[in-house]
């Protein structure tokens, strides 16, 4: 039978049933999941020392001869194996206890590489240089030195396993079936950024020759893992560009209409985008745009704008926010700006009635309703728009990848306008939305004084409500956020909001209007609840994160979050957002008594830094891109090799080279191993 990389790994020589079933715990079930299963690190035992040089308690690396073997039993269920092994300069033993079976693996005269460090214990003890368990390799053997005198792979192992087996069976592997691993890297981009060949590259990751192969193994295959990426990305942008899309016509008038009903100016950066917004929407491909822009810079103004012009061109606007709240709120917000134009504006959500539900459903579909506003439950199945221009997805990191897709699908190709609070670094965006364009945000509307940011220990709570009563008597009102809606016997020291509000009413706040508002208070009742705290009938609102994205009440000015230690900074800075929308001084106080040294650098860089670039950025860093952006985005999961962080440079290596490839014409025909891989990583997206 002839061997392929797809044969099972109990096969492979050295693996047996026991084996393969001990590897199947590390996914690891074929030839090819063997070699590339990279080491988690590298320890270099490249560098020999002479044995008469080395300091006591020093590790280091010896090349030796077998003197003498001792082998002693000492109790009953104590055997000692002491081998002595010369480098010419002095001598050293190996001494291993009740590991009898290695005797017969040592022979006088035989040469050896061995590692370990010598012990101070014993050196102080009986005078003697010994080495406890040293790593050991026979040199002269057909075998190749895996375990020292070299550069030596670290892997991640699982109960079972051992370094030295794994490295055996993994360079048998390589030895084996390398030959099998064929290259997909264009031989073009090979030469220019003198990438080893494939096989070359996979042997560097696993026993690199020396630092400089290991290297450049590890720099080839993150470029593939990039590359291969953003072809699939620039492929979809080409498509989905190559629909013919509507091409609106850009309407002075009511662009300057609804500009005077304002009472601020548009910042310069909310001109440049919705210049770049409104030159793709004018333009007859399909817009495909990711508008990124720190909380509070004022995305939802940019928005309206580009919705009215849609409406102006007899199309109909959507508007998807990802919270029940957030839509009524759009909803309210969008109601007072076009009162003074002739569109119907419409809200559905999952909570509005099944006989008003029906209605709405069908004025969308004749087109009576101009700009309807909701949540997901915009893009059920059964839902058909009567010609719709422009969509808007408001706070695209609540959204996976599937409502992106399924978005697509509806009416013929409308633009499609993204909003997120995320700002990361343009490079990455490339990649995770690597099929969107990109525009930024990046200026605070003037006049935004910095939220004040304090961490206090829960000791302080009664200083933090006296100044907040202070501020309640001026006439500002307050959010404050607790982690869970009701008390939890799982989690006793988390406080929960039922219980906070339950406290304060009678407590400390008896005299001021409080609610409570979380996932289970009925849309209705929330809604309600919403208005009275937007018209200032309520003073301090205690609620769950159900308020953490795009709430905007410019009258709040205090945000006191309870147990903050167990929020993301992510989260946090999306809360904090909440105030500090008003000319106002805001505050946001973190109360927390945080375990651990995450939580405490976290609460830290909140105090610090009010800038959620920053923010993310750290936010990157301390979780992972995994964790950062969810765990289905965009095949980021299947990055092994390449690091977002760390790797920027050569991303943009990458985006370059897949661009060139994805402009030929029919480069599919050309390069149809990589067309072959694209089409595998749009199965798994
Ligand atoms: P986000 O980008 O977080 O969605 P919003 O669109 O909710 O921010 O805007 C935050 C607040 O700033 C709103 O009250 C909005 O009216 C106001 N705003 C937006 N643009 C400007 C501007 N250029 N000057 C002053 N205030 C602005
Ligand atoms: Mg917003």
């Amino acid at each position: 039978m002839k061997s392929k990389l797809a044969d099972e790994v109990q096969f492979v020589k050295g693996v047996g049933p026991k084996w393969a079933e001990r590897l199947s715990q590390l996914d690891i079930k074929t030839v090819r999941d063997l070699l590339y299963y990279f080491p988690r690190e590298y320890e270099d035992r490249s560098q020999l020392s002479q044995i008469k040089y080395t300091k006591i308690g020093e590790k280091a690396n010896f090349k030796v001869e077998v003197l003498k073997i001792n082998y002693q039993k000492i109790r009953p269920n104590l055997d000692l194996l002491k081998v002595s092994f010369s480098d010419g300069s002095d001598v050293v033993n190996g001494i291993w206890y009740n590991q009898a079976y290695l005797r017969n693996q040592f022979k006088e005269g035989d040469q050896y590489l061995i590692t370990g460090k010598i012990s101070e214990k014993n050196w102080r003890k009986y005078k003697r240089k010994e080495i406890n368990n040293p790593v050991y390799e026979k040199i002269g053997s057909e075998a190749s030195v895996l375990n020292t005198g070299r550069i030596v792979p670290i892997y991640p192992l699982t109960e079972g396993l051992s370094q030295r087996r794994l490295r055996k069976v993994i360079a048998n592997v390589i030895k084996n079936y390398g030959s099998l691993l064929k290259d997909q890297l264009p031989r073009n981009l090979l030469e220019k950024y003198q990438f080893p060949d494939l096989k070359t590259a996979i042997l560097g990751m696993h026993f690199p020759k020396n630092q400089k192969h290991k290297n450049l193994s590890r720099q080839r295959l993150a470029f593939e893992e990039f590359f291969h990426l953003q072809l699939y990305a620039l492929e979809e942008k080409k498509k989905k560009t190559k629909f013919k899309g509507i091409k609106h016509e850009f309407k002075q008038s009511v662009n300057d209409k609804l500009l005077s009903q304002l009472n601020f100016e548009l910042t310069a950066a909310q001109k440049r985008v919705l210049n770049e917004i409104e030159a793709d929407m004018g333009s007859e491909k399909t817009m495909a745009r990711l508008l990124q822009g720190d909380v509070g810079s004022g995305k939802t103004i940019v928005a309206a704008l580009a919705l009215l012009q849609t409406l102006a061109n007899g199309c109909q606007g959507i508007f998807m926010a990802p919270t029940e709240i957030l839509a009524e709120q759009h909803f309210l917000n969008f109601q007072e700006l076009l009162k003074d134009f002739d569109y119907k504006v419409e809200i559905l959500t999952g909570s509005v009635k099944q006989a008003a539900r029906k209605e709405i459903e069908a004025e969308i579909k004749t087109g009576e309703i101009d700009l309807i506003i909701g949540t997901h439950a915009l893009f059920q199945k059964a839902l058909t728009y009567q010609n719709p221009g422009l969509v808007v997805i408001d706070e695209q990191h609540r959204f996976g990848v599937e409502q992106r897709h399924s978005l697509k699908e509806k009416g013929d190709s409308p633009d499609l306008l993204i909003m997120t609070a995320t700002p990361i670094p343009r490079s990455m965006a490339m990649l995770i939305y690597g099929d969107l364009d990109l525009s930024v945000i990046d200026q605070m509307p003037p006049g935004r004084k910095k939220i004040a940011t304090f961490w206090r220990r829960e000791n302080r709570r009664k200083k933090i409500y006296s100044f907040l009563e202070e501020k309640i008597n001026k006439g500002r009102q307050a959010y404050i956020v607790c982690p869970l809606i009701e008390e939890s016997e799982e989690m006793p020291e988390l406080l929960a909001a039922e219980e906070l509000y339950n406290n304060l009413k009678t407590g400390f706040f008896k005299n001021n209007k409080l609610a409570l508002i979380h996932s289970s208070v009925p849309a209705l009742e929330k809604k309600e609840i919403m208005e009275k705290f937007r018209a200032g009938k309520i003073d301090i609102l205690i609620a769950t994160t159900v308020i953490e994205v795009g709430v905007d009440v410019s009258n709040a000015s205090i945000m006191i979050i309870e147990n903050a230690e167990r929020f993301g900074l992510a989260q946090l800075h999306q809360l904090r957002g909440r105030v500090g929308r008003g000319s106002y001084q805001s505050y946001c106080i973190l109360i927390s008594n945080p375990r651990g040294e995450d939580a405490t650098r976290r609460l830290e860089i909140m105090c610090k830094s009010n800038n959620g670039f920053l923010i993310a950025e750290e936010d990157l860093k301390m979780r992972g891109p995994g964790e950062f952006f969810g765990t289905k985005q965009h095949g980021i999961d299947d990055l092994k090799v390449a690091s977002l962080t760390a790797d920027q440079e050569l991303l943009a290596k990458a985006r370059t080279e897949a661009q060139a490839i994805v402009e030929l014409n029919n480069w599919q025909k050309k390069y149809n191993q990589l067309a072959n891989i694209i089409a595998q990583i749009e199965l798994k997206i």
